[in-house]
Parts: C-alpha cells; structure tokens; sequence
C-alpha cells in the first residue's frame, strides 16, 4: 500500500481503479510528399491496425463492460471505415500530395466540424468521436502506444492536472472520484468537482504518475488523502467513514423544508452554486432556496464555439423553470485567466489573473455580450433570472454593463419579443476596489454577492491557482473578513440584499460570522446546503460569538 497525502478539494469517499489521463501534445508533422501511392498504402495501413486495435478493445469490453459499452468500438470502427472518411484521406494526400498525418488531422476538423453543426444533440456528440478515432489513427501513425484502458464505471480519474473544461467534460456517471498531481483547492476545477459532488483530491505531487494507471485506490476526500493498493484495515476504515457518511446524509434529509433560521430568529437563505442543468437538479434535491451562482462561463468552456442566443436561451430557460420562481442569479460570461476556450483566440498575457478577463472581454467583444443579455432577457419571461456582472471594480463598469443590458432590452422590446422589465442587475464584490466603494456602487447596483475565491486572491496577492503559496491565500485573513463585513454594511444602508457565492460560504466556521454580518444569502456547492442549514439552526447569536471582523483568526506569536 502507498499513501499519498495532498489537499482535500471536495469531500466524500472513494474507491475504485486508478484510470491515468494521460495527455497528448501531439505534433503534427505536414510535409509533401512525391510518392502518393506509398503514401496512400501507409494510411490505408495504418487504418486497418487502428481497426484491428479497436476490435480488440471490443471484445475486452465485451467482456468487462457489456455489450452497451462496447458499442462504442464498434461505431469508431465503422468510423474508420466510412467513405466520406476514407475519401476525404485519399484525397487529400492525391490532390495536395500531403502527408498521411495531415490528412488525417483536415478530416477529422471538417467532419467533427461538421457534426457540430447538426442541429441533433446525438450527432453533435459524434464530432468527439471523430476525434477520438483520428487521434489513434495518428497514434499509429506516428508509432506511439495506443492508450488501452477503458474507463470502467466507479474509476478514479487521475492527471498530472485538469482544466476547467477537462473536469466539465468528464462522464460523471462513470467517476467515483478524480486526483491530480498539481491543482490547488480553490482552482476552478476543484470547485467544479464540489458541485458535481465528485470526491477530489489535489496537489498530491510527483508520487501519483501513470505507473498508477490500473491500480485500485481509496481516497478520502475531506482529508486529501489517496491510498494505492489499499490494505484491508484501510479499506475497512473507508467502508466505516463510508457508511457514516450515508448516514450524517441521511439524517440531513430530515432537514428539508425547515428554514435557515438560527435559535434566536435571524434568516440566512442557503443558495446553490451552479454550471449546468444537472448542477440545478443537485440543487433541488438538496433543497437549495434559489441559485446563487449560475457560472454561465460553463457553457462557452463545454462548447467547441460561441454558445447562439438561442442554445443560451434554452438553457437559461430550462434554468429558471426548473426553479420554478426561486430566484436564479446568472452571472454574466467570466472566462479568461484559468478558464480558457480556445475559440476565443485570446491573446497571452504575464499576468492572466490581472488582465483581459471576465467583464472587461465583454467590453471589448460586445456582439458576444449582447448575444448573452438577449438570451438572459428571454428567458426572464419564464422565472425569476436575475443578472450578475463579476469583477466589477470601478462605477463607470457598472454604468458600461447596465448600458449594454438596456440595449438588449431594447432590441428585444422592438422585435416585440416577452421578457421581464423588472429583472434585477447586480454585481460581484471580488475586487478590493469594489469592496472599498461599495457603498457608491450600491447606489446603482440591485445586488451584492460576494466572490471570495478571486477577492481572496486580490487583497492578499496570492495566486488562487498555485498551491505552493496557499497559506499566503488565508480566507480568513481579517483583511478579507473587513472587506465582507464593508461590503455587507454598505448594502445593508442602501437598502440592497448582499450574499456571499465564493467557496468561503461554505466554510461553517465562518457561518456564525457571517449570521452576525447580516449576510442575506449564501450560496455553496449542493452537497454543502443541509449541513450549513443544520449550523445555522444550531446557533445561537445571543450567546458571546466571535468578532465578525476575523481577528479571532489572526494567530498570534
Ligand atoms: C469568486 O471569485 O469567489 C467566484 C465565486 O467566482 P469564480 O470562482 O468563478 O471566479
Ligand atoms: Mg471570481
């Protein structure tokens, strides 16, 4: 047994076999070539291992899987064999006397292009496969290993890292949990991870690589702790704290229905944090009273090109009928930094965190802006959406954004088109600046909500990112728990309600802090929402609590 210790990035137990992403930087050689008949025998070669490998891989999975799963080799078989694939090679190599490995990469972008397109979401999904049987093709090509291992369900999902898009991209019904190498706790991947409810553990260094790939695993999520080859004391430890787990849940459930109230009466509405439909079906079954948090950035990084107006709007819509009038707060397109899509051809930069990113890329890309807030608005017609900008710092952002809102409106109210006049606009609090001014901004501003991941990050200068220097990242540095209790009191005067969406809200020791603020609303991963509602109902503010400016943290020497 092997025991790797790294950071608990979402809790809960898990047990299954190591399956080791390993990812491919391929470098694609294109030269000419003279000889096209040889060059054309290569790929035609080199096809019919790749399908000789593939029928391999069936019948394993026959065997391990089942007849369904295995489907899958059969269809990249038939793929392989297809003749508008087949055409589309020997004619690339004829006509441009290129190289196999070139032809190879054009067909697989203009047939998954292709797919794409198709307005059937079956088909779309087809362009991932396309690639899929490509890249083996030019797995073989190039003379490299095929990666034989078959995601079996209730595998642990291991990597060196995982981006934004990687972990939103993963089969979550065939993940018992995922660890990585590098990461740190407040990466966008990891919150990803808590909201699916998928047990993660990061920064486990140099000792996981792909040696591990097929060994069977334990991890233990709230401790960050992996277990290779558990011996049976552990594995019957974990069935322990499994099982206590189930229960602790089930005794939860008991609490559905019941408000958010503290002994002594004062309110604090638990919201969830949410990227997709399926995180809003993890939201009602945990009785979330709203969402909190829509990262709308979500759909740009699944999708291979700008989301239309009117995917966004189906699914904004099926959003907000899902809550069926509990209050869905969107935030408006945060990518940049971490979260990248590669469509958006954004420019490098030394300083990613500080530069063109979230709200300023849609100042300066307004069609895509537009096209958000029009979804938005249309689907105000069908529940109660409310509109979030994040990384406001300065009013003259404020102003620009519900400038661009407006327009959107407008057009909509020519075009005769339904949506609600009274939508609310308000705005994240994750910039010093923005905490700071809070109270002009709350002039304008229909809300608060208070993102304490990047807030965190830009008062205490601490990458989010870099787990070498998490204990630089305090959250509960009185620096950050000031600017909250600010913000907080600012919106309070004005008359607007302030909620706290950064993973800080689900820290429950700060939930008796943030009672004592006057936070209106929290909003937390799913699984995190019945245990704050246990907290909250436990405390009681009458009794001597601990100062809600943090320095009950501070560790004095
Ligand atoms: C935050 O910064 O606290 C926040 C909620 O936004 P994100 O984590 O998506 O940057
Ligand atoms: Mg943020």
């Amino acid at each position: 047994m092997k025991i790797l210790q790294g950071q608990g990035a979402a809790g809960g137990i898990a047990v299954g076999p190591v399956f080791f992403l390993v990812k491919k930087n391929r470098e694609i050689p294109q030269r000419h070539i003279d000889d096209v008949q040889a060059e054309l025998a290569r790929a035609d070669a080199a096809r019919a291992k790749a399908i000789a490998q593939l029928e391999t891989l069936y019948q394993e999975a026959l065997k391990t899987l089942g007849e369904e799963d295995a489907e899958l080799f059969q269809t990249h078989q038939m793929m392989l064999s297809d003749l508008d694939y087949t055409e589309s090679l020997t004619g690339i190599i004829t006509n441009e006397k290129m190289n196999a490995e070139y032809a190879v990469m054009k067909t697989s972008e203009t047939l998954a292009g292709m797919f794409e397109n198709m307005d059937d979401p079956y088909l779309q999904a087809r362009s991932a496969d396309v690639r899929d049987v490509s890249g083996r093709l030019l797995d073989v090509l190039q003379g490299r290993d095929p990666a034989e291992v078959i995601i079996r369900d209730s595998a642990i999902i291991a990597a060196d890292d995982l981006s934004p898009s990687e972990t939103l991209g993963l089969d979550r019904s065939k993940i018992a949990g995922f660890v990585t190498r590098e990461g740190s706790v407040n990466s966008h991947t990891a919150i990803f991870a808590r909201n699916m409810g998928i047990p993660a553990v990061v920064a486990l260094g140099d000792g996981l690589g792909p040696d591990c790939g097929g060994m069977m695993a334990a991890i233990d999520g709230a401790s960050g702790t992996l277990y290779l080859e558990p011996d049976d004391a552990v594995m019957a430890r974990m069935r322990g704290e499994y099982e206590n787990q189930k229960q602790e849940k089930a005794g939860l459930a008991a609490l559905k229905g019941q408000p958010n109230r503290s002994i002594d009466g004062r309110l604090m509405e638990l919201f969830a944090n949410a990227g997709s439909l399926d995180d809003i079906d993890s939201a009602l079954s945990n009785d979330a009273r709203g969402i909190g948090l829509f990262r709308s950035e979500s759909l740009y990084l699944e999708s291979k090109d700008y989301p239309s107006e009117d995917r966004q709007f189906e699914i904004y819509k099926a959003a907000a009928e899902k809550m069926a009038g509990r209050q869905v707060i969107i935030r408006t397109l945060d990518i940049g930094a971490d979260k990248q899509a590669g469509y958006f051809k954004l420019p490098p930069e030394q300083n990613p965190a500080l530069g063109l990113r979230a709200i300023r890329i849609c100042f300066d890309r307004p069609e895509i802006f537009i096209t958000q807030l029009r979804a938005l608005y249309r689907a105000s017609a069908f529940g109660n959406i409310a509109i979030m900008f994040p990384m406001i710092a300065s009013v003259w952002e404020l102003r620009q954004a519900i400038g661009f809102a407006s327009q959107a409106k407008e057009q909509l109210a020519e075009e005769g088109r339904a949506f609600s006049p009274d939508l609310k606009l308000g705005i994240m609090i994750e910039t010093p600046a923005a905490a700071i001014i809070s109270d002009i901004l709350a002039r304008e501003a229909d809300f608060f909500s208070i993102g304490t991941n990047d807030l965190t990050q830009y008062t205490l200068a601490a990458d989010r990112q870099n787990s070498s220097i998490g204990k630089y990242a305090d959250t509960h540095h009185q620096a950050v728990l000031r600017l909250i209790r600010l913000t907080a009191e600012n919106a309070h005067k004005a008359g607007i309600a302030v909620g706290i969406c950064g993973e800080l809200a689900g820290d429950p020791s700060l939930t008796e802090t943030f009672l004592r603020m006057g936070i209106d609303e929290l909003s937390v991963s799913p699984p995190a929402i019945l245990p704050l509602r246990k907290k909250i109902r436990e405390t009681d503010l009458r009794l001597a609590g601990p100062p809600d400016d943090g320095s009950s943290f501070i560790v004095q020497d």
